[in-house]
């Protein structure tokens, strides 16, 4: 039964991907959080765990405004850190030049894991997470478009993900990304249930495959707090090596995503 309904999800993710390298998608998350407003001025907190590069003395963030009962959605981060975030979602392409990459050098990624993609390999993951800077957060169990689900479908694909992830990871997801991008208050209100505090969207696309360029929200570069989605997928090293020589020729550094979204 497991297998069918991993075969489908995959079927699905083959065919229309995660959240593609769409502009669309990009600027769907980005109206959806437009009326986040900044509440409190705070510093990373390092006292847990220090990010893998040292942080300006100025650096400083906002967190979103929160709405009691639901999940904050989040697509940029409210910084003045020459800093940005990035995100691998799915799983089910286990590729070890790229945990090499990320264990080398010392790069912070939040991988988001659809459950049923990578249920044949945690440990692969698993491996990764040890490292400092590295998490792994909620992409819920099969990957469907959750507004088509109702409030207690939804509700399922986000609680049981968290509960695997933890028995897996031995920490629970405090961040969840909609597959597709897609939610609804719905989605806000069982990911809260669940214990979510945000919905991580994006601002910008890393190119996949090998070619194309970054998909920015504005001006063609990067902004302070900008959140990049890629995939895992096969050849990901060769994509985040190229990505990563960007981000850094326009004078950013990638920064872990927890030190400025923490655990409410
Ligand atoms: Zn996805």
């Amino acid at each position: 039964m497991r297998v069918l309904a991993l075969t489908a999800a995959v079927v699905i993710f083959a065919t229309v991907g995660c959240a593609s390298a769409d502009p669309t998608s990009s600027s769907v998350a980005g109206d959806e959080s437009k009326n986040e407003a900044p509440e409190s001025l705070r510093s990373p907190q390092s006292s847990e765990k220090p990010p893998a590069e040292q942080a300006s003395p100025e650096a400083n963030y906002r967190l979103p405004a929160q709405t009691p009962g639901r999940a904050t959605a989040v697509n940029r981060i409210d910084t003045k850190d020459r800093v940005v975030f990035l995100t691998i979602d799915d799983g089910g392409h286990e590729e070890s030049p790229t945990a090499q990459i990320l264990q080398e050098k010392k790069v912070p990624v939040t991988s988001f894991l659809t459950t049923e993609f990578v249920d044949h390999d945690p440990e692969f993951y698993g491996q990764i997470a040890e490292v400092d800077g590295q998490i792994i957060q909620n992409h819920t169990v099969t990957h469907p478009e959750l507004p088509f689900l109702s409030y207690n479908s939804q509700r399922q694909q986000i609680c049981e993900a968290s509960r695997t992830l933890r028995s897996w990871y031995g920490a629970k997801p405090w961040m969840m990304r909609p597959p597709y991008g897609e939610y609804n208050d719905d989605t806000a209100a069982a990911a809260a249930k669940c214990g979510v505090d945000y919905l991580v969207l994006w601002s910008v696309n890393m190119p996949e495959g090998g070619k194309g360029t970054f998909l920015y929200s504005q001006n063609q570069r990067f902004v302070p707090g900008d959140i990049i989605l890629v995939h895992w997928r096969p050849n990901l090293h060769q994509d985040l090596l190229r990505g990563l020589r960007d981000i850094k020729r326009q004078g950013f550094r990638v920064a872990a995503l927890q030190d400025y979204l923490p655990r409410r």
